[in-house]
This record gives C-alpha cells, structure tokens and sequence, in this order.
C-alpha cells in the first residue's frame, strides 16, 4: 500500500530506433519464493478430521465422498503437497482442544484434562511427521532463518520438508503452570488464551468480559517463558485486558479488519493501532466469513459477493494505511480451520491458489520488497527480534 505508490508499472525501454518508449504493462507478478502462513491447525485436520495431510488433495477429498459429519468433507483446502507447491515451507502449526464447560452449547471436551490429553496426541503426530521428513519442527530464530533460506533458494520444494512452529489455539489444556513449562519445553512459542466463547482464562470470540484471575497468572508465565501472545479471538475487554498487562511480544496470527467484516472477531481500527505500537504483525485470513460484510454461515456462497482472493488487498491496504507502511501484515490463512471450498473465494480452491496474490498486490501499487514482506519477510521479522 504504498502511500505514495503508482497504481500501474510504467517501464522504459529503448526501440531499435533509440527513442525511449515508454508504456504501461499488465502487472503479471511471478511467484513468491516464500509464504509464512501464521496459521494452520494441521494436527487437528489429522487427528479429529481424520485427514492424512500427506495425500494429494484429490485423494484426501475422494475418502471423503459422502461424508456428512463435517461441513467442509470433500471441500478441504490444505495438505502437504499443495503448501509445497505454493511455497508454504513455513507455517505456524497449532495445538487446539476446548474444554466446553457443562451447559455450554460449544463443541468441546467434558474436561480440561481430556482437553491436555488430545493436545498431547497432536503433539505426537506433529513428531511422527518430522521422524517421516514431512516437518521440521523450528525453536530458535537460526532455526528459522535457515530454513527460509533453504526454501527461498530451492529449485524444486517438492521433496522440502515444511518448517513450523508451534502454537496452541485457546488455552483450556493448560493444567496449571507447570503444564505450560512442559509445553514450553516442548517448543510451544505462542499461544492464544482463549478460543470461542467463555473459556477458564478469559472470553473468546462472540463473548464479553476481561481475562479471569487465572487468565493474568497465565499472562505473567508467558513473559516469564517468552511465550508469544497471540491476540486473536481475544473479545474486546479481553483484549484490552490482557494488552494493559502482558509486556511481551504480542502478534495476531489469524484476524481481519471489522471495518470490512462487521463481526466482533475481527479487529476494530483501534485494536490494530494499538497492535501496530506494539510492533505486532497481523495474518490475513481467508476465510470468506472473515473477509465480507453480512456473510451468513452456512448459508452464503462466495458467488453471492463474487468474492475472490483479491478481497483481501482491502483488509490489507487497510492495515497498512493505518500503519502508515506495510510493514505489519502477513499471512495467516485459517485455511484448515473448520472449513473448505463452501467458504472461501471462489478463485482459492487450493493453499497453493495464495501465490495469486502478488498480482493484485502489484496492481494497487505494492513494490516487491513490500509484496514479500507480506507473504513472508515480517513475521520472519517479528521472529527475529522476538524468538527467545
Ligand atoms: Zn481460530
């Protein structure tokens, strides 16, 4: 977004005659060398949607031919090979499992301790996939950098494996503190203390009302772990409850703009001022509920909006007029979150379809430093300054 950006490329040329041509062209951009993808909950596609993420996605959408449980069966956007090929080498890769408390009408496990449980048995499917080469899990920040820098440099990432970090998605799972030094040692580098709803430290999307007591003692075990807060699905008191106190990095992994799609689980313009002081980055998500007004779920069809995957340039430009550069956006697609095909653009029929949108980033204006800064180089940034 450039605040002082063209719109069009104009590009000199001389003629064999020697007069300098000058003429607008059709922005046509290649391919980005590297997509860090804030967030994915590929553990949870594999051992509660039952998906083998290393399959073709054809194949992973033919097993599910018929299958009624799950609205996105057949639908699904994401596996291994089409992050492959659309350059995804790295992602941030979540833990997630609720507790529902006794009347709550949310999905969710009768326990926390349950909830402990099925973390820990994502958490070993995440390790059955590094010993098969498919992941690499990634702790430090060199760890990081040398991986970026073995994707951006590769010819061919058919045969890569994909870097992730690990995130947990709600914190319900988190026993007691203890729990989240262990979580911790196991190379647990952010965390979003609540997911949807009420939840044992604080209020979630759709709900109202500041971090519990517990929720301020998870905030100070964080700093004292360097955990990264992921202010995502925060409700808004919650938000700016935990923002007065926690002192540590704070990022958005997967979280649009409500002045483009009125839901309290996008991000008001003061959140995302507020965000931007505290030099967080904000993952664009593509989920179409995410990215329009008055989309209704399960209901609406990308067709009703002639949604595509250019929409997103408008959450972006936003952010990045707020901000004042483009320095505080990335990439956190949402793609496995619970939903397929039924809701994203009509143009994103795959993970790899992302690459797309360096040619409407062109078109408004983004120079390729900025379009790469995007689709990887500042939340490498934020990771460099703030992976501990
Ligand atoms: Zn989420």
């Amino acid at each position: 977004m450039p605040l002082e950006a063209p719109t069009t490329n104009t590009r000199s040329s001389f003629s064999e005659t020697g007069t300098l041509n000058v003429y607008h062209c059709q922005i046509r951009m290649s391919q980005p060398s590297l997509i860090f993808d804030a967030h994915l909950d590929l553990s949870m596609n594999a051992m509660e949607w039952n998906r083998d993420i290393r399959l073709p996605l054809v194949d992973i959408r033919r097993r599910e031919t018929g299958m009624k449980d799950l609205p996105d069966r057949g639908n699904g956007t994401v596996c291994l090979p089409e992050m492959r090929k659309g350059r995804i080498g790295l992602c941030v890769a979540t833990q997630i499992a609720r507790y529902s408390a006794r009347f709550s009408k949310l999905p969710g496990w009768q326990s926390p301790e349950q909830a402990w449980a099925q973390t820990q048995g994502q958490l070993a499917w995440y390790r059955t996939m590094e010993q098969a080469g498919e992941l690499v899990q990634l702790r430090t920040w060199q760890e990081v950098s040398a991986h970026a820098s073995l994707w951006r440099n590769a010819t061919s990432t058919s045969k890569l494996p994909i870097g992730y970090l690990l995130s947990l998605e709600g914190a319900d799972s988190i026993l007691s503190m203890k729990h989240l030094e262990k979580a911790r040692n196991s190379g647990l580098i952010a965390l979003g203390p609540v997911h949807y709803g009420p939840g044992i430290y604080g209020h979630g999307t759709d709900d109202e009302g500041q971090l519990t007591v517990r929720g301020h003692e998870l905030l100070k075990k964080m700093e004292e772990l360097n955990i990264i807060l992921d202010a995502t699905h925060l409700c808004d008191e919650s938000f700016w409850d935990a923002l007065s106190r926690f002192r540590g990095p704070v990022w958005a992994s997967h979280h649009n703009c409500r002045s483009l799609a009125d839901w309290n689980r996008q991000l008001s313009d003061d959140q995302i001022r507020a965000l931007i002081e505290r030099g967080a980055v904000i993952g664009m998500a593509f989920d179409a509920i995410m990215m329009v007004h008055n989309w209704v779920h399960h209901k609406s069809k990308a067709q009703d909006f002639n949604l595509k995957i250019e929409k997103i340039c408008d959450h972006i430009d936003h952010i990045c007029q707020i901000a004042g550069n483009a320095k505080h956006v990335g990439i956190g697609t949402d793609l496995d979150g619970g939903y397929g095909t039924e809701q994203t653009p009509m143009d994103l029929n795959s993970i790899a379809d992302l690459a797309n949108l360096s040619t409407p980033l062109a078109a408004r204006g983004y120079k390729p430093a900025d379009i790469d800064n995007i689709f990887a180089g500042n939340f490498l940034r934020f990771l460099k300054d703030n992976l501990k």
